[in-house]
C-alpha cells in the first residue's frame, strides 16, 4: 500500500492528538502515513498554555482537565503522566459575588437545578420570591420543546430568572463563556432535555440522577478536575515528544487555502513568509471554525455554516503576591453574574485550588474579564484593565496591595459558542463534506470544547479518516 500523506492544520491539543492516532495506525500497520502538522503560532499547543515562573506556575488558558469526560484522563494514563497528575484541592466551596456582597454558591446546585433542597431553602444567594419560583417546577405542568432552544429558555421557563441569572448563567460562562439565552440546549446541556422528558421537571430528574451516583459505590473516588506537575503544557510536550519522529512539525506555516487536485487536495502555506504548496491526501482542519471557513473558501465547502458560529472574547489576568494575605473567602474563588456589572466574570484562588501552582505562602489569584455580548473591557489597554480588576478584588476580598507579579493574556475569539441550532448545523457540515472525501473537522469548535472533547474528536475523525482510506 502505498504512503498516504495528511496534512493535520493546527498544532492545539485537537491537531496534536490527531497526530498522535495517526501514528498509531502508521506503527500497527494499518495504513502507511506520512504526516505534516502546520501550525501558525511559533509554538504548538494552541490554548494550552502554561507559563513557568520563579515564584508561579500559570496556566495562561485552560487550568484544569475535567475528570467526568474519561478521554481526558485516559489520554494521560496513555502517555504514561499518571504519575504527574495534581488534583484539584477540595474546593472549600465557591462564592457569587451579589449586591457587593460575597455569598456562598448552596451546594447541589447542577447547572442551577437544585438538588440538596435543604442547603437550597437555607441560601442567602437568592430571595424567598426566588427560591419558591424555582421549586415551582415541582409543580408546573409539562410543556413540549421539540426543536432545540436556548438552555436559558427550559431554565427560565421552570426555576425563574433569579436562579437562572445568579447561578447556572454565572457556572455555565465558566465553560463557554456564553450567554446562556443564546447557547443551544442540545448541544450544551442534552441532558437537562432527556431528564426533563422523563420526569416532567427538572429538579425531580436531577434528584433521580443523584441517586443513581449514590448507587454505584464500587466507582473509586476520583478529583473531579485535574492538572500536571508541569502545568497542562506537560500533556502538549508529552505528545509532541510520541509525534516528533512520525510527524513534520512546522511552525509560523499557516495554511492559507485548499484547493482540489485530480486525486488530492494541495494546500497553499506561508511559512516564515515565503508561500509554498503542500499536496495531501486527506487534511484534517484543527482550527477555529472561522480559521476552517477562510481555508476551505476555495472549495465552497460548508463556509456560511463554519462561519456561523460565533466565538466570544474573554482574558486572564493572573495576579500574583509573595505573602499571604487573610481573605474573606477560604474556598476556590466566585463567580460573577452578568447582572452585577462588573468587568470580572470570575476570580479563582489559584493558590487554593492548586497546591503546586505557587509557593507555599503566596497568593496567585486568576481573573476573568469578557464573556459573549459582554467583551468591552477587553479593548482597555493593560494598564487600565489592570486598575479595574483590581479595583474590583479591592472590593470583593479586602486585597489592600499592588500584585508582585502580573500576567495578562487576551483571548480574542477563542471561545466557540454552540448557539442554539449547533446540532443541526453540525449535521449540514458533515454533508457537504461528504462531497469532499479525505476533509475531515475536530476540535473545540464543533462536539464540546473542553479538552476532553477535543481530544475525543481527535479520534473520532482519526478513525472516520482510516474508514475512508482503507475503504
Ligand atoms: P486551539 O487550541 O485553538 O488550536 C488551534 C490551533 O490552530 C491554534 O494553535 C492556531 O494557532 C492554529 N491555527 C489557526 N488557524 C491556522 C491556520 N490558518 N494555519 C495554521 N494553524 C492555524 N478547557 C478545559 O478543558 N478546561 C479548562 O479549564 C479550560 N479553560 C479555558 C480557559 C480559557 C481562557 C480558554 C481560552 C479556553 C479554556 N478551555 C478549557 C477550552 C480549551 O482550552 C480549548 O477548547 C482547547 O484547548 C482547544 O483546542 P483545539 O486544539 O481545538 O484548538
Amino acid at each position: 500500500m502505498s504512503e498516504h500523506h495528511v496534512v493535520i492544520i493546527g498544532g492545539g491539543i485537537t491537531g496534536l492528538v490527531a497526530a498522535y492516532q495517526l501514528r498509531k495506525l502508521h506503527d500497527a500497520g494499518i495504513l502507511p502515513i506520512h504526516c505534516t502538522v502546520i501550525e501558525q503560532d511559533h509554538r504548538l499547543g494552541g490554548k494550552i498554555h502554561t507559563r513557568k515562573t520563579e515564584q508561579y506556575l500559570l496556566e495562561l488558558g485552560p487550568d484544569s482537565i475535567y475528570t467526568r469526560k474519561p478521554a481526558g484522563i485516559e489520554f494521560l494514563h496513555e502517555l504514561g503522566l499518571t504519575d504527574e497528575i495534581v488534583p484539584a484541592n477540595p474546593s472549600g466551596g465557591t462564592f457569587v459575588w451579589h449586591h457587593h456582597r460575597l455569598q456562598p454558591l448552596p451546594p447541589g446546585v447542577n447547572t442551577g437545578v437544585p438538588t440538596d433542597l435543604g442547603a437550597f431553602a437555607k441560601t442567602q444567594l437568592l430571595s424567598m420570591k426566588g427560591k419558591l419560583r424555582a421549586l415551582a417546577d415541582l409543580v408546573l405542568p409539562f410543556e413540549p420543546y421539540p426543536a432545540d432552544i436556548a438552555l436559558g429558555k427550559l431554565l427560565r421557563k421552570r426555576l425563574g430568572d433569579e436562579v437562572v441569572d445568579l447561578i447556572a448563567s454565572p457556572l455555565l460562562a465558566g465553560i463557554h463563556a456564553g450567554d446562556i439565552d443564546r447557547l443551544s440546549l442540545d448541544a450544551t446541556m442534552p441532558m437537562w432535555r432527556t431528564l426533563y422528558e422523563k420526569h416532567r421537571s427538572l429538579i425531580i430528574g436531577a434528584l433521580s440522577q443523584k441517586k443513581k451516583v449514590v448507587k454505584r459505590p464500587t466507582i473509586p473516588a476520583q478529583p473531579m478536575f485535574i492538572n500536571l506537575k508541569g502545568g497542562l503544557e506537560q500533556l502538549i510536550e508529552r505528545t509532541v515528544t510520541q509525534i516528533r519522529d512520525f510527524a513534520d512539525l512546522r511552525t509560523e506555516t499557516r495554511a492559507m487555502e485548499i484547493i482540489k487536485s485530480n486525486l488530492n487536495y494541495t494546500i497553499k502555506i506561508m511559512e516564515k513568509g515565503a508561500t509554498s504548496y503542500l499536496q495531501a491526501d486527506a487534511v484534517i482542519l484543527a482550527t477555529p471554525a472561522f480559521a476552517a471557513a477562510e481555508i476551505l473558501s476555495p472549495l465552497g465547502v460548508s463556509v456560511e455554516h463554519l462561519q456561523s458560529i460565533r466565538y466570544a472574547s474573554t482574558a486572564t489576568i493572573s495576579l500574583g503576591y509573595n505573602r499571604a494575605f487573610a481573605l474573606p473567602i477560604s474556598g476556590s474563588g466566585y463567580l460573577v453574574p452578568r447582572t452585577e456589572g462588573s468587568n470580572l466574570t470570575a476570580c479563582t484562588i489559584i493558590s487554593n485550588k492548586w497546591s503546586h501552582a505557587s509557593k507555599q505562602g503566596n497568593l496567585l489569584i486568576r481573573c476573568y474579564v469578557g464573556r459573549d455580548g459582554q467583551e468591552e473591557a477587553l479593548k482597555w489597554d493593560d494598564e487600565h484593565l489592570l486598575k479595574a480588576t483590581l479595583e474590583e478584588l479591592k472590593e470583593s476580598m479586602g486585597i489592600p496591595e499592588s500584585p508582585d507579579f502580573v500576567e495578562i493574556k487576551r483571548w480574542m475569539s477563542s471561545m466557540p459558542q454552540y448557539d442554539v441550532g449547533h446540532l443541526d448545523r453540525l449535521r449540514q457540515i458533515d454533508q457537504d463534506l461528504v462531497s469532499f472525501p479525505g476533509i475531515y473537522l475536530a476540535g473545540a469548535a464543533y462536539r464540546g470544547l473542553g479538552i476532553p472533547d477535543c481530544i475525543k474528536d481527535a479520534k473520532r475523525v482519526v478513525e472516520q479518516l482510516e474508514h475512508d482510506l482503507l475503504n
